[in-house]
């Protein structure tokens, strides 16, 4: 038994029993993710009048991939589930809970996060794109950059300011904006690596409707910070193996996991394929190397710990605790090991790791890891800011010294 006294085989047998009485891959996916949030079988972890069942985090995982163990299908994938749901759990009125959480559940809404802006990254407070009331709207203006799937995307987490008359991280409000208007227009990047994950968001007195601010008005930092704090549990992410059986269903969760891991398909290259490293090393006929075995050594040392720290967040999560400064240790572990398995492929392949093609080393992996890795450190905060929150936080040393922190940000911006 388990401290919320569930046991994993109980939940799978129940889980078994219901979807044997109730999945059919000929219906639709719509109609078997309504059944799914009506069950609390899709995000077993909510409380159940929002789809879930109130259980501990960890049944998410396991549910999950029991649904597909069993040749069915579970919660979509994406942006919506792992950080806008979350953050307007926390922090949405009722309203807007019951206007947007459900079609996050059932996957008729996908979701972009509109934060970083080409003067504002790490220091999201001293963002400038302008949200101003007008009636029953709020009328946005200004440019966002690095918007992951904003091409594809329903709706945006959006941080505006909406009072530059007060310090920074006081006057930003976070709205729920619908993306399908003709005032936002997301412009694909194209990136070293030869993808194109990422767009810049252009607002043109884009409308949101009032009832679609996601917590108090001036009152949106601690909001993002819910999303951020979410954003950096994020590991490597792998599409759901479904059933390769036809069938409605099966075949729209198909599509659904290909149009959003498209934009995805470099990010176990940015984690820097540690798990490839010893076949690296044997094709290229160096795994006798002593220099190398210490290299790969070093860096499967560096995986399990960093496995382990997962884990206890993970753990951390499951008894309640919301996502803290131990996803800053995690994330930073990440991008050390991403940078130590880059270096490691790197002696390994030699000159020929930059080449690409069907004759490159792991056919193109290893340049596509060189060239992505960089990411690795500076997506959902950089290395040197988790140092920081570390540093603050977890090692109880004095903060960064903030000049601007307490000044109205039009001031700030008046001195450049
Ligand atoms: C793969 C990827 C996906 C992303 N997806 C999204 C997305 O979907 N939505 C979104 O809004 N954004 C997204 N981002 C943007 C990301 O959050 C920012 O790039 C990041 O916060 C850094 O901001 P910046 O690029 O403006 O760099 P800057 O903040 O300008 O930093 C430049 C350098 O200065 C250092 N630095 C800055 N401040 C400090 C400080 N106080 N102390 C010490 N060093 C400091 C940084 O560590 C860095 O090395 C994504 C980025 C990547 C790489």
């Amino acid at each position: 038994m388990t401290e919320a006294g569930l046991e994993p085989g109980q939940i799978r047998a129940e889980l078994a029993s219901w979807v044997g009485q109730h999945w059919s891959p000929d219906m639709s996916l719509r109609e078997w993710r309504e059944l799914l949030a009506d069950s609390g079988w899709g995000a077993p972890s909510w409380p159940e009048r929002w789809g879930g069942r109130g259980w501990p985090a960890w049944t998410d995982d396991l549910v999950a991939s029991e649904l597909i163990a069993l040749g069915a299908v579970g919660a979509p994938v994406g942006l919506g589930m792992a950080l806008a749901a979350p953050t307007l759990l926390a922090h949405g009125s009722e309203e807007i809970k019951q206007r947007l959480i459900r079609p996050i559940l059932t996957g008729e809404q996908t979701w972009c996060q509109l934060f970083s802006e080409p003067g504002a990254g790490s220091d999201l407070a001293g963002l400038s794109t302008s949200a101003v009331r007008d009636g029953a709207q709020w009328v946005v203006n200004g440019q966002k950059v690095w918007n992951t799937s904003a091409h594809h995307a329903d709706m945006g987490m959006l941080l505006a300011r909406s009072d530059s008359q007060v310090p920074k991280h006081r006057g930003l409000t976070y709205f729920a904006l619908p993306m399908r208007q003709d005032g936002v227009e997301a412009r694909p990047l194209r990136q070293m690596n030869f993808h194109a994950s990422f767009n810049e968001v252009f607002l043109t007195d884009a409308r949101v409707p009032a009832e679609n601010v996601v917590g108090d008005v001036g009152g949106g930092w601690p909001v993002a910070l819910t999303t951020l704090a979410y954003e950096r549990r994020f590991g490597a992410m792998r599409p759901p193996r479904y059933d390769p059986r036809a069938g409605r269903a099966l075949d729209e969760a198909r599509a659904e996991s290909d149009a959003h891991f498209a934009v995805y398909s470099w990010y176990p290259q940015r984690a820097g394929r540690a798990d490839l490293v010893v076949e690296h090393a044997r094709i290229a006929g160096v795994a006798g190397d002593p220099v190398i075995r210490q290299a790969i050594a070093r860096l499967i040392t560096l995986q399990r710990v960093s496995a382990w720290t997962a884990e206890r967040t993970a753990a951390a999560r499951a008894r309640g605790a919301r996502p803290g400064a131990e996803g800053s240790v995690g994330k930073l572990a990440l991008s050390n090991l991403a940078r130590e398995a880059a270096s490691a492929h790197s002696m390994i392949a030699r000159a020929q790791a930059l080449l690409t093609g069907p004759e490159s080393p792991m056919n193109g992996t290893i340049a596509e890891v060189l060239l992505s890795v960089p990411a690795q450190s500076i997506a959902g905060g950089t290395d040197e800011i988790q140092k920081n929150i570390i540093a603050e936080k977890v090692l109880g040393l004095p903060p960064e010294v903030r000049v601007d922190k307490d000044i109205p940000f039009a001031q700030i911006r008046a001195r450049g």
